[in-house]
């Protein structure tokens, strides 16, 4: 564990002396910007400016900075025109580059030294609750309303009661409330009328909620007409009505729509890209077909936008590829095309496309097209991945959540605590009160938890009455005191059934990593917590570090036996125990770094250097086991180095590192020659199994030679 934790800090060293370089990058590429309007034209340097827009995305993306590493990747796209043009760029095409740098710049200067504490690419907001104000008017019951006030600040909402309508708009104008909640039923003569004219002269500036006795058709429409938004009977439901305030206050902010546009005229592709973008879209952009799946799976967008007329692969076609894989079944795809034959746009419509649209296409219709797929698509697939009760991700969703966020925790020096909740005799409830009061009370849970955690906290419904919350770097006694904090409030939360209120409380047992290891032993541990939580008498969150070894004994067998996917691992060596020699060639500095220090982790011994001749000298010099060669280096160029290895029959297993979605390139690389590739971003369990899958080749390889060897002295002596 101790090498682990080093292993990490050292990581976590690189990434924030990358985090400091960013500016000094930023400027190069301004300096380099400047040189395409020099005279003589050379399109040699927007090679090298592509190279190192090219390399900050590469690089960037290894350090989880991935909004700087898409738009490097943009200004990357909108060089490559350039880099075989025999005239100078034209007007447009430098517009395109002014472009992508301006984002380039806004978004890399936004990330400070500071920042690389985080794996997240922004700053987390404070684990703080933030506070909607409400106001409520009541004053034939205080008492009513007194206690409304209280079970809606268990919910995170402040509420301010005034007595009467005359201060009302006074109170508003001060505290600014996101709801009203007036009572429909008052004495006065034409109280709904007065309601609706403070409304229409902007004395009520919030939507209003209306609490009624009746029920009745008459009540509903004397709502309506007093400008009421939503309409709630009273006993009033703190549940039922915290979730209209949160429809109608909007505390859960919108994800950005994702759109991949795959166009083969980038031009083209990039005014699409920039409409989308000012309309506040997260946009990628594809000119090769071949990359499409590749770029799917990386970027999950909601929308693919494609061109029908491709050189090698037609839009009709590429959607057929598309919907062949179940993943994106459901993903919209929109053809955009000159065409305007309602034939063949039918036709391509049969082969899986969801709409088309003629270009040139007005922004305005290109946005809201596209928006409104989107919304649908994202209705339909939220519906798959949550649960229909609680709105809460479904089990499967939330154990692939896990998954995702295991993943992040084991690449950079990641915390992540997992807790597990469940109602405490719950099966009470529902003898006491119905099935539908206790679905009630889960439904109230599950809002509570969204209400208190982050955004990017995950929270799933794992089954009947129980919870699974990942909390992302949290540490075990943060996340206590988190779900403590939740705890007290839900056991205070008084739910209402015919003729009687009742309250309800739950247990939970929380794991964190470090010190568990993976996925199965943290989650082994929070269930243990949670049964001892249960166990020492309901209504407690605990610790599953807290609890004594026998307790634990399941769970920290399975993380014993698992540490080595998070850890280093075995190290790995000849079979005869000799060390292992590899060579690193990349031009990029950050990541010779990361390699050597996974590879030295593994036991390795490392020789780096920074270009193919230096590497050609090396291999001259030294015997190795493995190159690991970048595919795109100034001057001699990976694939040329990997010829002239193959070319000169050096014993030597070959590697290629190869820029995210260049799945063409590393093919032809590996019918050069090369044993295997590995994609950048780089991660550390791909590159070990690539590693030991070459390694075993390259036994099997010299073994061969050496009995050729035999044989040939053999036959050489018996002659
Ligand atoms: P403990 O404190 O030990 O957890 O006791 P418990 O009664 O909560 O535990 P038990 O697992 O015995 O009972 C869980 C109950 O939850 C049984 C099941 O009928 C009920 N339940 C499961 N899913 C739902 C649901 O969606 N709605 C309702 N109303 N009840 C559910
Ligand atoms: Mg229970
Ligand atoms: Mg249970």
């Amino acid at each position: 564990m101790a090498d682990l934790t080093s292993a990490l800090q050292q990581i976590q060293k690189l990434r924030i002396a990358y985090t400091a370089q960013i500016a000094e990058k930023l400027a190069q590429l301004q300096a380099g910007r400047q040189g395409l309007e020099q005279l003589p034209w050379n399109p040699q340097r927007a090679v090298s400016l592509h190279r190192q827009a090219h390399n900050l995305a590469g690089s960037g993306a290894t350090f989880g900075y991935t909004e700087l590493s898409q738009a490097a990747r943009s200004l990357e796209l909108a060089l490559l025109p350039l880099c075989d043009h025999r005239l100078p760029p034209e007007a447009e095409q430098l517009v395109l580059i002014d472009t992508a740098l301006t984002t380039l710049f806004t978004v890399g200067l936004a990330l400070k030294a500071s920042d690389a504490q985080e794996p997240h690419a922004g700053p987390q907001p404070a684990r703080t609750m933030t506070r909607t104000q409400t106001l409520v008017v009541t004053d034939d019951d205080m008492e009513a309303s007194e206690n409304l006030s209280i079970q809606l600040d268990y919910f995170g909402y402040t509420v301010h009661t005034v007595s009467a309508l005359d201060t009302l708009s006074t109170v508003a104008r001060k505290v600014a409330p996101a709801a009203i909640i007036l009572d429909l039923t008052r004495p006065e003569a034409d109280y709904a009328g007065t309601v609706r004219a403070l409304h229409d002269q902007g004395h009520i500036p919030a939507p209003i909620i209306f609490l009624s006795q009746r029920s009745d058709f008459a009540a509903r429409l004397q709502a309506v007409r007093a400008g009421g938004s939503a309409f709630v009977l009273k006993p009033v439901d703190v549940s039922d009505l915290v979730l209209i305030l949160d429809l109608l206050t909007h505390v859960v902010p919108p994800e950005p729509y994702r759109v991949l546009i795959v166009d083969d005229s980038v031009l083209v592709a990039r005014a699409h890209a920039l409409i989308l973008r000012a309309a506040g879209m997260q946009v990628g952009v594809v000119s090769d077909p071949t990359e499409v799946l590749s770029v799917l799976a990386e970027q999950q967008p909601d929308l693919v936008l494609m061109d029908m007329y491709m050189p090698d692969c037609k839009g009709h076609e590429l959607a057929a590829i598309i919907r062949q894989q179940a993943t994106f079944h459901g993903m919209p795809i929109v053809f955009l095309s000159a065409e305007t034959n309602r034939e063949i746009q039918l036709a391509a419509m049969g082969h899986g496309g969801d709409d088309f649209l003629t270009k040139p296409v007005a922004p305005a219709h290109l946005v809201a097209a596209v928006k409104s797929r989107v919304e649908r698509a994202r209705a339909i697939r939220g519906q798959l991945n949550r649960d229909s009760l609680t709105g809460l991700l479904t089990h499967a969703a939330t154990t692939e959540q896990i998954g995702r966020e295991l993943a992040r925790v084991q690449r950079y020096q990641g915390k992540l605590s997992v807790a597990m909740l469940d109602v405490d005799h719950f099966k009470r409830v529902n003898d006491r009160y119905g099935h539908s009061t206790g679905d009630r009370v889960l439904k109230s849970l599950a809002r509570l938890l969204r209400q208190q955690l982050r955004a990017s906290d995950v929270i799933g419904r794992y089954g009947g009455e129980e919870f699974v919350v990942l909390l992302p770097e949290t540490d075990s006694a943060h996340a206590l005191s988190v779900l403590e904090r939740i705890r007290e409030l839900f056991a205070q939360i008084q739910h209402q059934t015919v003729g009687a209120t009742f309250t309800v409380t739950f247990s939970a047992g929380i794991a964190s990593i470090p010190p568990f290891g993976d996925r199965n032993a943290v989650l082994e541990a929070a269930d243990a917590a949670l049964y001892g939580a249960k166990q020492s008498g309901r209504n407690r969150v605990l610790l599953a570090e807290m609890l004594d070894p026998s307790q634990l004994s399941k769970a920290v067998a399975a993380t014993q036996h698992t540490t080595s996917s998070l850890d280093f691992g075995p190290s790995m060596r000849h079979t005869n125990g000799s060390l292992l020699k590899a060579l690193i060639v990349d031009d990029d500095s950050e990541l010779r770094a990361v390699l050597a220090h996974w590879l030295n982790g593994w036991g390795w011994t490392v020789t780096s250097v920074t270009n193919g001749p230096a590497a050609l000298a090396q291999l001259d010099q030294t015997s190795l086991d493995v190159v690991l060669l970048d595919v795109l280096m100034p001057g001699l160029g990976g694939l040329e180095v990997l010829g002239q290895i193959r070319a000169q029959a050096f014993d030597v297993a070959v590697i290629m590192l190869t820029a995210f979605s260049s799945e063409q390139l590393a093919i032809s690389a590996l019918r050069q020659g090369a044993d295997d590739y590995v994609r950048k971003p780089l991660e550390p369990t791909e590159l070990r199994a690539v590693l030991e899958r070459t390694l075993s080749r390259l036994r099997l390889v010299r073994e061969n030679a050496m009995l050729q060897r035999r044989l040939t002295e053999v036959l050489a002596r018996s002659t």
